[in-house]
């Protein structure tokens, strides 16, 4: 099926914003120069036998990009269509979402070129951990630590640490925890970190529905992709009051103007794989999908979803950024000309990464916070983050997604400013 819009190096489209968002703040061209590619970007073969006896290799990426206001910090990637360009252009994404944040991380990404969906959970099990064994020591919990992305989900964190405690010293195995977040509570992930992404998404679309007076209780949505981001956030629209009407994956799009149930749909895709063959709810063509009229639309797949084509036929008032790159700059052009909003994704899905940081702190202090805590400490720094990129784009005349990277930017000057050049 069609999985994207027109042709876009996404690691472009990414300095371009940077490029945009530089001009605005007067950034200095030494770090222009510095932030416009990766510090490194490390690619590695490694055999795995299969469960039938015969052995594969597989090519997986790290992409650090910038470590100035912490250790480079990103998810993991399971995809076929996972490439160099893509992941750079990831890795940087995450350095500007974590200086928006005020996270003290930096940014990376890494993943391996495959597809998941066509291995047994053996076969995962040992891609995963001669991935984790191929990276060494370039990942550590003060130097970089992976998280969950597309196509991997707590079970391959979980893989991962214990392949890279194993693999180290064993005085420092406790320590080691803190090489991934995304983890299960048992094997030390905290709470609230699963659907922290979809719940980040949520927090972004109540600051808007508040200023806009708009009333989310019986508003529509829909909602492309339906894995950890796209499931979450619309569970949690749910209990808004807010119907999910139509929804995708890579395997179709299914509609219900009743409003899909998202607690059983998200059991169904955990126990099938997709919302394939779900029983309530009609089949729609992907062009379809992008026609029907809601009120919010949160994309929640790959990048490079909404281009020209697409952005005609959107019929929402709202959309909430829960994947990384849905919109492409041809995408983004027809959606300000229409009057569309977009949450930008640097800000929208940030919720995944603040709670990963939850996640390293609780680990490093051999701490365990509470649902609460988790929730209440999110929400405040949401807020913040929504309230001070919308502020910014309205000072500056500029729309929230360079709002979002100049502010990020902006506290990357100043971290080099006060650091200096070494030597
Ligand atoms: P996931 O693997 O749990 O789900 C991905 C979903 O996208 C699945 O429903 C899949 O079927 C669908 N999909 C894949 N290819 C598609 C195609 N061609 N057309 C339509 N749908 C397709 O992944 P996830 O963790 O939910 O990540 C989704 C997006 O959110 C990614 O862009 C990811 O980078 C971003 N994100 C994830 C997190 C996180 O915490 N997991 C945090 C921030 C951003």
């Amino acid at each position: 099926m069609s999985s994207g819009a027109d042709e876009f190096s996404f690691f472009e489209v990414v300095q371009g914003y940077m490029e945009e968002a530089a001009e605005l703040t007067g950034l200095p061209a030494h770090v222009r120069r510095i932030l416009a590619e990766p510090k490194n970007e490390l690619i590695v073969h490694f055999p795995v036998r299969m469960d039938g006896g015969e052995t594969r290799l597989f090519k997986g990426y790290r992409i650090q990009h910038n470590n100035v206001m912490g250790p480079y910090k990103g998810g993991m990637r399971y995809h076929e269509q996972v490439s160099l360009n893509e992941l750079k252009a990831l890795a940087t994404q995450m350095t500007w979402k974590c200086a928006l944040l005020g996270v003290p991380f930096g940014g990376g990404k890494g993943g391996v070129k495959f597809n998941p969906r066509e291995h047994s959970h053996e076969e995962l099990q040992r891609i995963t951990r001669r991935f984790t064994h191929a990276l060494g020591s370039n990942i550590g919990p003060s130097h970089d630590i992976p998280a969950p992305d597309m196509g991997t989900n707590a079970q391959t964190m979980v893989w991962m640490m214990d392949t890279y405690i194993n693999t180290g010293p064993t005085y420092e195995k406790n320590d080691h925890r803190a090489v991934v977040t995304g983890k299960t509570i048992n094997a030390g992930g905290s709470e609230g970190r699963e659907a922290a992404t979809g719940q980040g998404v949520v927090h972004c679309i109540k600051e808007w529905a508040r200023e806009a007076r708009f009333d989310l209780e019986g508003a529509t949505a829909i909602v492309q992709g339906f894995g950890n981001v796209g499931s979450n956030t619309a569970l949690l629209l749910s209990k808004l009051g807010v119907s999910t009407i139509a929804t995708g994956d890579h395997t179709g799009y299914h509609r219900n103007d009743e409003g899909f149930n998202a607690h059983k749909l998200q059991d169904y895709v955990r126990v099938n794989g997709s919302i394939d063959g779900y029983p309530r709810g009609d089949k729609i063509t992907r062009d379809e999908f992008f026609e029907t009229k809601a009120d919010l639309f949160i994309p929640a797949a790959l990048q490079n979803q909404v281009g020209e084509k697409e952005a005609v036929r959107l019929d929402v008032r709202l959309i909430a950024e829960g994947a990384n790159g849905p919109i492409n700059p041809a995408g983004g052009a027809v959606l300000a000309d229409r009057g569309i909003p977009v949450i930008p994704d640097i800000l929208a899905n940030s919720g995944g990464v603040t709670v990963s940081y939850y996640e390293w702190v609780q680990n490093r202090n051999s701490e365990h916070w509470d649902a609460e805590e988790v929730q209440r400490r999110l929400l405040h720094m949401m807020r913040r983050a929504y309230q001070r990129t919308m502020f910014y784009a309205a000072e500056k005349k500029v729309n929230a997604r360079i709002a979002a990277y100049a502010l990020a930017l902006e506290s990357l000057a100043t971290s080099y400013e006060e650091r200096g050049i070494f030597p």
